[in-house]
């Protein structure tokens, strides 16, 4: 069991001082995992106050400093990647071997990134008489979701360092071990008192301490649509820089033509990705109704591959849910789909055979499902797939653009431009063509209620940058 010091505040740790005592649990069989006292809206303001008083100096800070300390930050994760791993399977459920890439290596990448990036920057540029300047924009505070709590950190955390700015964090409440591992690397690289803080606490006790602040200059946040229009209306008297990663109901979208033999795997698992835990998992299949019996095999014998297990094992790629509020949200919404008269080809609500504890749940797919069914509208976050049948190109894109979301996609078709032609015409902030490889340098982010903004590489920097023209 581990004991949580709650903030991090100006170079140290302190216990929190909210009145919320808060239990981490093994997401493998329910036993404590750690515990803490919640840091509360004082820890908030102490927090925000000290990253405001160390901003003029980090903003002053040469960026090959700056580069270097993320750099020598990446070093010391490389020592830490097991450890993250193996927490993750634990406070999450994510299968020790997906953790080890998507938590660990992913965290690196992004920070040996944000350093090439700000180092070919152009920080000042001539327009006519102009000179047009990139500046820090003060102190940013980041607001993440238990789903990838580390990777989530280091796409706000490390563009915001590598732009000059200070920042306050504030991870989920369920999964701070993986951010306490994060804070302490930047610390051994040798970060500066004050420059970057954590906060570990509810989400209305003191992340909306966070965002109110009037010394907050920038709110970065990755989670539900809901809490993100809140922290919007939150943040909105004080005019402030609101970047919002919301969820997804994201399509992959087989046309005629697709090889299934490739497709229907590789779609099993962008759809399986973190349990389905992920907001740009692909939720929705839209295949050609000609093809339906062939699809509906593929995925039969696709998913009889895929090991549902303890997630510390090597083998197992689909884990259990992070909680039980969210194994008891997830099989409300299987029968949901059962009731709507969607036809369940696999899985179903109850237990799966051999998993009496922990927050399992049965990889579960719907086929015949229509568009205006809750489980092909509502972002559901876990292993239940929707199988749309349809009978064109268009209404393919048509089903594709039919939800209130737009993070992610996929399109599969023997002709690739076949491909990027329904690509271009889907509403959403990613595509992959014929299984195109996830691009950290990529823009990441969503249309309409999957949110605004983008992170990732170049432009997840300028979210930090205020940009000033010189008159000359
Ligand atoms: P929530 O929106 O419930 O919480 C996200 C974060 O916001 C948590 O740290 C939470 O704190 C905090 N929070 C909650 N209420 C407030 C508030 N009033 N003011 C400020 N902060 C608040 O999402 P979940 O953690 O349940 O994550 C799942 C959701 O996140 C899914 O819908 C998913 O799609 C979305 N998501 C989107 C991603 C993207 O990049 N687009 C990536 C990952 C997830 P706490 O919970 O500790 O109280």
């Amino acid at each position: 069991m581990s004991l949580v010091r709650a903030s991090f505040i100006d170079g140290s740790w302190r216990e929190g001082t909210s009145a919320t005592e808060v239990v981490v649990d093994d997401v493998t069989d329910g036993s404590e995992l750690g515990r803490y006292r919640a840091a509360g809206a004082q820890d908030a303001a102490d927090a925000v106050e000290c990253a405001r008083a160390a901003f003029a100096p980090w903003a002053a800070t040469p960026v090959a400093e700056r580069a270097a300390l993320l750099r020598r930050t990446a070093d010391v994760l490389e020592g830490h990647v097991e450890e993250i791993a193996q927490t993750a399977a634990r406070e999450i459920g994510t299968p020790v071997a997906q953790g080890r890439v998507r938590h660990g290596d992913l965290a690196i990448a992004v920070l040996r990134d944000n350093a090439d990036q700000i180092e070919r920057l152009a920080w000042e540029e001539r327009l006519g008489n102009s000179l047009v300047l990139r500046e820090p924009a003060g102190v940013a505070v980041a607001i993440t979701a238990w789903n990838f709590p580390i990777y989530q950190l280091c796409t706000k955390v490390v563009p915001a360092l590598a732009a000059g700015c200070t920042v306050v964090v504030k991870p989920s409440e369920l999964t701070p071990l993986t951010a306490v591992v994060f804070v302490e690397a930047l610390v051994e690289a040798g970060l500066p008192a004050g420059v970057a803080n954590l906060v570990i606490g509810t989400g209305p006790e003191v992340g909306e301490a966070l965002v109110a602040h009037p010394a907050v200059d920038v709110v970065s946040f990755t989670g539900s649509t809901a809490t993100g229009v809140r922290i919007s209306q939150v943040a909105a008297p004080g005019v402030k820089r609101v970047a919002l990663e919301l969820g997804g109901k994201s399509a992959c979208v087989l046309l005629e033509d697709a090889a299934l033999d490739v497709a229907v795997p590789r779609f099993l698992l962008g759809w399986l990705n973190n349990s389905g835990q992920a907001c740009a998992a692909l939720s929705r299949l839209i295949v050609p109704r000609s093809r339906l019996a062939e699809v509906e095999a593929a995925l039969l014998a696709g998913l009889a591959d895929l090991r549902l297990g303890d997630p510390r094992e090597e083998d197992a790629v689909i884990g259990p849910m992070v909680s039980e509020v969210q194994r008891a949200r997830v099989t409300g919404y299987i029968r949901t789909g059962i009731e709507e008269g969607a036809r369940l080809l696999t899985g179903g609500p109850d237990r799966p055979e051999g998993f009496a504890s922990g927050h399992y749940v049965r990889p579960t797919v719907f086929s015949d499902v229509t568009s205006r069914m809750t489980i092909a509208q509502d972002e559901i976050f876990g292993p239940v797939a929707c199988v749309i049948p349809v009978d064109s190109d268009d209404e393919a894109v048509a089903v594709a653009n039919d939800t209130r979301y737009g993070l992610s996609g996929s399109v599969w078709s023997a002709s690739p431009e076949r491909a990027l032609a329904v690509a271009r015409r889907m509403r959403t902030g990613q595509v992959g063509v014929n299984g195109g490889a996830w691009n950290i340098q990529a823009p990441f982010g969503g249309y309409r209620h999957s949110g605004i903004g983008r992170e990732g590489g170049r432009y997840g920097l300028d979210e930090y940058l205020e940009i000033k023209a010189v008159q000359l």
